[in-house]
Order: C-alpha cells, then sequence, then structure tokens
C-alpha cells in the first residue's frame, strides 16, 4: 500500500505502527453553520480510506472531532441572541445528519473540544514546563515557534524564516507575542465569552491544541495517519504537529491531505456568493451520485463540481442500479468473486487511495453484467454481481436493495409487456403502457443494456 505523505512529499510505503492496525486523526468541523461540499469531500474521502483498509482485513480506528467552542461560534451565538452550545450543538447535528445521507460512516469517536479542555490543559502544561510556550499575562498562552525553529514548516516545505515574514505582514500582530509566528494555546477570557479555569487564569483553549490533545488521548504517540483538506496544512496542521513534537510526543507519523472543490469552474468559498450548502445538493441529487462524483476525482486533485459531472454520475448509477435489479428478480447460481477484478480494484485502491480507476473497474463489470444478462449466461451474471456487491461495499455505493416499494414487482411486469410489445413492433401497445407507468411516476429509458425504470 502505498500513498502520497504530505510531509515527506513523496509517495511512501504505509507500514502501519503497530501489523494489523491503522489509527487515523481527521479534523472535523468547526460547528457554526451547516456544512458544505467542501467538508463532504474531506469526510468522504477518510470514509472511504477507513473502509478499505478495513476490506483488507486491518482493524482501523477513525478518530475525527468537533470543534464546539470557536470565535465563529461565538460570534453567532451573539448575533442570535443564543448560547455558544445551543449553536454547537444545533449545527453538530446538522453536520452528522447531512454526512448520514451521503453515507458517511460514524468515526469509531468523534470528540467534542468541550470536553478535552483537561487534555488540553495538561498538553499546555507540558510546553511551558519544557520553554516552548510562555504566558502573556491577561492574552494567554502562546507557543514560542522560535523553541521549534528548526523543524517549523516541515509540513509546508518552507522555513520559519520563509514563513515568518508572511506573517510579520499581516496586521493584527499582537505587539508582545516575541514572534509574529507564535500562536495561541490557551486565550484569556473576554466578557460574555465561555470560559474553563486554568493555571492561567480562566479562558478558552486555542483551535491547534485540541486536535493534539485529542489525537494524542484517543490514537497516542506517533499515529498513522493525520488527515483533513489541504487549506488546514497551514497554519492548523503546522502547529499541531510543534505542539505536539516540541513536548516529546512523536505526533502523526504520516499525513494526507485532500485537495479542494471548484463547483461550477469557481473556488468554493462563501465570500464568492456560490456557496452551496451540502444539504442543498443532496436534496437535488442522489446522495450516492455525489459519492460517485467525488470519488471519480482523485482526492489529490482538485475538483469540479458542476451540474455536469452531476448529471454524468447519475447516468453511471442508473445504468449500475439497473444491473442490480435485472439480477434482483432472477435466480442466479451460486457464485465466487472474480479474483482478476478484485486484485486490479486492490492494486487502484493500493496505489495512493485511486478511486478513479476503482470505481472504473466496477463501471467495467456493469457493463460486463449486463451482456451477460443479455446473452443468458447467468453463470457469468452471478460472478458478476457478486464481484459488484464486494467492491461497492468498499466504496460505500451499494445500491438499494432493488427498489423499496410494494409495487415493484408489478411495475417490472408492465415494463416487461411494454417491452414485449416493442419486440413485436406493436407500438401503440408498448405506448399505452409507457403512458400508463407515467401516470404513475414511472420513467423509462431504454438503454443499451435494456430498459431501466426509475421513479420521478
Ligand atoms: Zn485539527
Amino acid at each position: 500500500m502505498q500513498y502520497f505523505d504530505t510531509l515527506s512529499n513523496q509517495i511512501v510505503e504505509f507500514v502501519p505502527r503497530e501489523p494489523g492496525k491503522v489509527s487515523i486523526y481527521a479534523c472535523g468541523p468547526t460547528v457554526y453553520d451547516v456544512p458544505h461540499l467542501g467538508h463532504a469531500r474531506t469526510q468522504l474521502t477518510y470514509d472511504v480510506i477507513a473502509r478499505f483498509f478495513r476490506w483488507q482485513g486491518l482493524e482501523v480506528t477513525l478518530v475525527s472531532n468537533i470543534t464546539d467552542i470557536d470565535d465563529k461560534i461565538i460570534a453567532r451565538a451573539a448575533a442570535e441572541n443564543t448560547t455558544e452550545e445551543a449553536i454547537a450543538t444545533t449545527y453538530t447535528e446538522a453536520y452528522i445528519e447531512q454526512m448520514h445521507r451521503l453515507g458517511i460512516a460514524d468515526p469509531d469517536h468523534r470528540p467534542r473540544a468541550t470536553e478535552y479542555v483537561d487534555q488540553m490543559l495538561d498538553v499546555i502544561t507540558q510546553l511551558i514546563d519544557t520553554d516552548h510556550a510562555y504566558v502573556i499575562d491577561g492574552s494567554g498562552v502562546y507557543f514560542d515557534v522560535a523553541s521549534f525553529e528548526d523543524d517549523y514548516g516541515a509540513l509546508v516545505h518552507r522555513s520559519a524564516e520563509d514563513l515568518r515574514e508572511g506573517a510579520g505582514q499581516r496586521v493584527e500582530v499582537d505587539e508582545r507575542k516575541r514572534d509574529p509566528l507564535d500562536f495561541a494555546l490557551w486565550k484569556a477570557a473576554k466578557p460574555g465569552e465561555p470560559t474553563w479555569e486554568s493555571p492561567w487564569g480562566p479562558g478558552r483553549p486555542g483551535w491547534h491544541i485540541e486536535c493534539v490533545a485529542m489525537a494524542l488521548d484517543i490514537l497516542g504517540d506517533g499515529f498513522d495517519l493525520h488527515g483533513g483538506g489541504t487549506d488546514l496544512m497551514f497554519p492548523h496542521h503546522e502547529n499541531e504537529r510543534a505542539e505536539s513534537e516540541a513536548c516529546g510526543h512523536r505526533f502523526a507519523r504520516g499525513w494526507i491531505h485532500s485537495a479542494m472543490l471548484n463547483i461550477g469552474g469557481e473556488k468554493m468559498s462563501k465570500s464568492l456568493n456560490n456557496f452551496r450548502t451540502l444539504g442543498d445538493v443532496l436534496d437535488t441529487w442522489d446522495p450516492r451520485a455525489l459519492r460517485l462524483a467525488m470519488l471519480q476525482t482523485h482526492y489529490r486533485r482538485v475538483m469540479e463540481l458542476g451540474d455536469e459531472a452531476m448529471q454524468g454520475a447519475t447516468a453511471a448509477l442508473d445504468r449500475f442500479d439497473a444491473f442490480a435489479r435485472r439480477v434482483s428478480v432472477i435466480d442466479l447460481p451460486e457464485a465466487t468473486t472474480l479474483p482478476d477484478e478484485i486484485a486490479a480494484f486492490t492494486a487502484a485502491m493500493e496505489n495512493d487511495f485511486g478511486t478513479p480507476a476503482a470505481v472504473a473497474t466496477i463501471f467495467e463489470l456493469v457493463r460486463a453484467g449486463h451482456t451477460a444478462l443479455d446473452a443468458d449466461d447467468l453463470a457469468s451474471a452471478a460472478a458478476i454481481g457478486a464481484t459488484i456487491d464486494e467492491l461497492t461495499a468498499v466504496l460505500g455505493l451499494v445500491p438499494p436493495a432493488a427498489d423499496t416499494g410494494d409495487d415493484a414487482a408489478e411495475i417490472d411486469d408492465l415494463v416487461a409487456q411494454r417491452q414485449a410489445a416493442r419486440d413485436s413492433k406493436d407500438f401503440a401497445e408498448s405506448d399505452r403502457i409507457r403512458d400508463l407507468l407515467s401516470e404513475r411516476g414511472i420513467e423509462i429509458e431504454d438503454s443499451a443494456a435494456g430498459p431501466i425504470w426509475r421513479r420521478v
């Protein structure tokens, strides 16, 4: 298994810390608003990575946090005249609901920042004790970047000096900090904000310390993989790494970053006014079509998502579901999976989680499956079907169990009658049946693989 490691900046062999086990930490959302497509892409990346490792027989522990205390949550609570807790609860629920709609499995642990303050205080204490952090009275506790000078910037492959120049140009640098790169581990209480007690006075934790405390507590030193979107590489992940390694805790041994998402050719950003929520997209399209569209772009490539991509994914899913429907109404012989196709899929995934090639393997199978059914080659269709079932589960693209409606068998029957009428060139009859189905909200598409029906 090879993957691209951001820290070493190259393709590396995946060697787990403990044989047979994989520990993964993927940064989760700050819950001040409904989730957007960027959250979906990032979480889908780690969902599929975890599914693949599990399928390979590894024991996976996936941790993904919820940042439930933050400037944006405080601002929204003030604007809506409610509590930070109420805002965080509302948007945590919205996030989990939308992730479920997209078929993203719950992580094994979903820690909340507010439940981890004690562990964060512990790491901050270790940093102060090892002279990697200092207190500014009335402001908080800061990480001393100069004390970690040689290694700071390693994740983004820039020197601390180079990064310092950029930071120094920003206007809001606190004059009392020793270095413009220094960042808050603990923020002293401001009026009206939620606070926790600490040895340095009441306040609240900085963002980066949260992931360090959670990852080290749940996964332990030197865990296998740390993930997140590329937008988190700097400063968030660089700072997380500095905090942990500076006080003697080996942090993640490997780093995986998923690329950003553009919608309709523009970078997705709230400020560009083309922000679409994940809920909007899932209301409009089959959630599996979004999953498929995302998996058809490699996680390290910037993704362009628009109606065209969604239409393409929807059409591909239709062919796929049509095969599932065709095999659901016939008795297929017992069959085992096809070793060559399983091997091709595995090779694609072992090449830096190459989901586009893995998806292509499945769609080749779907094509072959329709051909086998058309030729009444039930033995081949059965083996292909078994292979498709196995592989689609790894990618979370399992078709719904045939059609769930009570009248599905009746519709199948009408569709078959219409096809028989067409075959005997009785177009008046085939049109009559089509209209009948249309009145019931059933649309038929005559594909090369035979008629495909769906509810509209
Ligand atoms: Zn994080």
